[in-house]
């Protein structure tokens, strides 16, 4: 088996010291990875995040868990994680191809054409299956798209981008913000997150407008950059001392949406990924998901004993509402994460949820639960019992006098009988 990968091997670059992104693992992509054998090697260099850590704008903090004692999702390096995979891959056997960069694909022929990326000169390699897991702006995908009658693609920008700022570590490598935790700084339309890396430092991400006041186009200048991030994420500034070098020095990055059908091509070619899914971050499932589409994959591989004519359409069938399922969730969750977090009726409804469900557990799983501690919950069903719940608490937090009655045996009861009355 061969990988073709565009960039150089990132295990021979140095990284740049001081700088790591990381991403939010959670039980789905753990199972993923434990499957094939190499979870134990993550858990070294993940750092558990039980809860959100808001930060209000007049200084106040507020902790809510994701979800009951002992969950929590993970903070993991990109880089090393990219960096594992690629030794475990390589000690089964795998071959991975640097600076081959996938141009076009002759599906008669089976041929794929690179371009060297360090040389620009052409390659061609020949396949009997492939998988196009190049990510959001997959060549594969675009190959496959051209060359088919009636391909559905949907791609849908937000109005926001996102750019990487840096907390770097205190003395002795000393977390300076709540090490177990992803902060968030909630500010209605916008916001900053950060997440914790191994070596005492944090990697902010800020979600913020393209245009508009403010915006990426209104901060022009580092005096403007300064100033506005003292007024609106006052506690944090003093612990970024490099906030306007970084901010104009670091790309500012969109945030897209991909849905496309089909994923497959007969029996020699799948779309995984981002490539067949691109989907906003605000769920932290891209990567989980991906992953996903792997442990699928492996067991449609043991149930059709590598029958690629039915793994191939029976893997298409399953994930694709799935993948369209995780891209609604996400898009809904930056609502969520932005704006609401800071909303007491919001903050209020989450409290009247967890209380429900600790005492009704076979009742009641909050959606964000289903996403983010379920292996087996399919992302589909996570969004339509999602659905089903906020209509239940929709007529809940109407009721009269909620704020001082949200833990009682009387909405307890409510909500037993809205139940009953609407089984999901
Ligand atoms: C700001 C941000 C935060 C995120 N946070 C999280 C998170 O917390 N949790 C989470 O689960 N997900 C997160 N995600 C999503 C996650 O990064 C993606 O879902 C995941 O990286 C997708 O993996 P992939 O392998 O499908 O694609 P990619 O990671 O994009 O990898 C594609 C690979 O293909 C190579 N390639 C591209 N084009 C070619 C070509 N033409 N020829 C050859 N090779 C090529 C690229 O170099 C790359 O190595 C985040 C995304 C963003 C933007």
């Amino acid at each position: 088996m061969v990988i073709f990968e565009r960039r150089a091997d990132m295990r021979l670059q140095k990284m740049k010291a001081g700088r790591s992104i990381n991403l939010a693992l959670s039980d789905r992509g753990i199972k993923a990875l434990e499957e094939v054998g190499i979870m134990d090697e993550i858990r070294k260099i993940a750092i558990p995040m039980h809860g959100r850590q808001m930060h209000n704008l007049d200084g106040k903090e507020v902790y809510q868990a994701y979800g009951k004692e002992g969950q929590f999702i993970n903070s993991v390096s990109r880089g090393e994680l990219n960096c594992r995979l690629m030794d475990l891959a390589e000690a089964h056997d795998v071959t991975i191809f640097f600076e081959h960069k996938c141009d076009q694909i002759d599906w008669n022929k089976k041929r794929i054409m690179f371009e060297d990326s360090a040389n620009g000169s052409s390659l061609v390699h020949h396949f009997d299956l492939l998988f196009g897991s190049d990510g959001s702006y997959s060549a594969a995908r675009l190959s496959h798209q051209l060359q088919h009658a009636r391909f559905q693609y949907q791609q849908y920008y937000i109005d926001f981008g996102y750019k990487e700022l840096h907390i770097p570590a205190g003395e002795n490598g000393a977390f300076r913000i709540e090490k177990n935790a992803l902060h968030i700084w909630p500010r209605g339309n916008y916001m900053m997150i950060a997440l914790p890396n191994t070596d005492g430092s944090f990697t902010c991400t800020l979600f913020f407008p393209f245009d508009g006041d403010p915006s990426f186009a209104s901060l022009d200048t580092k005096e403007k950059v300064q100033q506005f991030f003292e007024t609106t994420f006052a506690d944090v500034v003093p612990l970024m001392p490099s906030l306007a070098e970084d901010f104009f020095n670091n790309p500012t990055a969109s945030l897209v949406t991909v849905k496309c059908f089909p994923w497959i091509r007969e029996d020699i070619f799948a779309l995984i990924g981002d490539a067949a899914h691109a989907i906003v971050p605000f769920f932290g499932q891209g990567m989980n998901c991906g992953f996903e589409d792997c442990a699928v994959l492996n067991e449609l591989m043991e149930k059709y004993e590598d029958q690629w004519d039915q793994i191939l359409p029976a893997y298409q069938a399953l994930r694709k509402p799935d993948g369209d399922a995780i891209a609604d969730l996400a898009l809904n969750n930056f609502i969520e994460m932005r704006d609401k977090v800071a909303d007491p009726i919001f903050l209020l409804q989450k409290k009247i949820e967890a209380h429900f469900s600790n005492k009704y557990p076979e009742k009641w799983t909050p959606a964000y639960s289903l996403v983010t501690f379920s292996k087996n919950v399919r992302y589909s069903e996570a969004l339509s019992r999602g659905l089903y719940q906020q209509g239940i608490m929709d007529e809940i937090m109407a009721l009269p006098d909620i704020e001082q009655q949200w833990n009682s045996t009387e909405i307890e009861n409510k909500i037993l009988e809205k139940i009953s009355n609407k089984p999901f």
